[in-house]
């Protein structure tokens, strides 16, 4: 199959909602990563998505709408759920709920649970898609499974190429790093996982949401929560205080000197820049890296805090796959 560049325009995305209807999966640009966007009322279309990607298919997948009450004409809303539905949407978080009644969505995208994750991200090109489309559109991140996430076309297509109807080339993603997923279905509030919006300003609205240790090594409840995760091919060391010869280097704030190879997060030490370029920089050095001879990637210590929480959580999946 040949896989399609398509423009940011209307014919692109034009093109892109038929592709969709079809059964079709097209990629696109969220505000967090590229999505790998399947009609996600077919069964048949969601299968493709795992096929594609290589997934798991015990991996539930977050449905995308353009609006929050296609949303909740889908899944059972609560008051904390419209609370924050009118906080946060759009925008990178997930809200997992019960499936309604109606629930239009493929049971194949709930991986067979009785819960459904859905979204409405902000990105403009994402809401026209959705709009033009008319159906939720049940997407992953838009890379093979285990893999890091994409946050420009040109990484969907390293992955995904051949495999897939079409890409919406949008640019770079703004947010960089996927939505957080909370998990409003059972009695209190959960964290399932670090994202986009947060925790501080989860706590503001929710204040008994419950957390999860960082890096906890229990039985994840949310499959995204999967240690092994978001890996390149080259080991990471965390928190790194020297670099060794051997060492490509990911920087945040002032760079260590004397790395073959450096990519720095954020030379200012800003944590939403770093975010939005995390992913392309461990794309860059591992590329980068293998192509040396390098045998390993260093990486700076990140402030947990803020976007920090998220950088530190996909860090650490990435260091922990390395190693296993
Ligand atoms: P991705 O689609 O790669 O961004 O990952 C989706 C995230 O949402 C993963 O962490 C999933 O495990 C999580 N998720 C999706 N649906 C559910 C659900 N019904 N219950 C719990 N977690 C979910
Ligand atoms: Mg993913």
């Amino acid at each position: 199959m040949d896989t399609k560049t398509l423009a940011s325009d209307m014919a692109g995305l034009a093109e892109a909602a038929r592709l969709l209807r079809a059964g079709r999966l097209v990629a696109f640009p969220t505000e967090t990563v590229y999505g790998l966007g399947a009609d996600a009322t077919s069964e048949a279309a969601v299968a493709a998505i795992y096929t594609a990607k290589e997934r798991p298919s015990f991996n539930p997948l977050i449905a995308h709408y353009a609006n929050a009450e296609a949303a909740f004409d889908d899944v059972l809303a609560n008051p904390v759920a419209e609370q924050l539905a009118d906080l946060f949407w759009p925008g990178p978080l997930t809200l997992v709920l019960r499936r309604g009644p109606h629930c239009s969505v493929s049971r194949l995208a709930g991986a067979g649970l009785d819960t459904q994750a859905v979204r409405v991200p902000a990105h403009p090109l994402a809401h026209q898609l959705l709009a033009a489309t008319g159906r939720p559109v049940a997407a992953p991140s838009a890379n093979r499974s285990g893999r890091v996430s994409p946050t420009t076309a040109a990484h969907v297509l390293d992955g995904l190429s051949g495999r897939i109807a079409a890409v919406i080339d949008g640019g770079p993603c703004a947010v960089g790093l996927e939505s957080t997923v909370v998990d409003l279905a059972g009695p209190r509030p959960a964290l399932l996982r670090a994202g986009g919006v947060t925790l501080e300003a989860l706590l503001a609205h929710l204040p008994d949401i419950l957390v999860p240790e960082p890096a906890a090594e229990n039985a994840p409840r949310s499959p995204g929560q999967l240690l092994a995760h978001y890996a390149p091919e080259l080991p990471l060391r965390l928190n790194a205080q020297t670099i060794g010869p051997e060492e490509a280097l990911l920087a945040f704030g002032p760079a260590l000197p004397g790395a073959a190879l450096t990519f720095d997060l954020s030379p200012a030490g800003d944590l939403g820049e770093a975010a939005a370029r995390l992913f392309a920089g461990l794309r860059a050095l591992d590329a980068g890296g293998r192509a040396r001879g390098l045998s390993s990637i260093a990486v700076m210590p990140v402030p947990e805090r803020e976007l920090g929480c998220a950088i530190n959580d996909r860090l650490r999946r990435a260091a922990h796959e390395s190693r296993t």
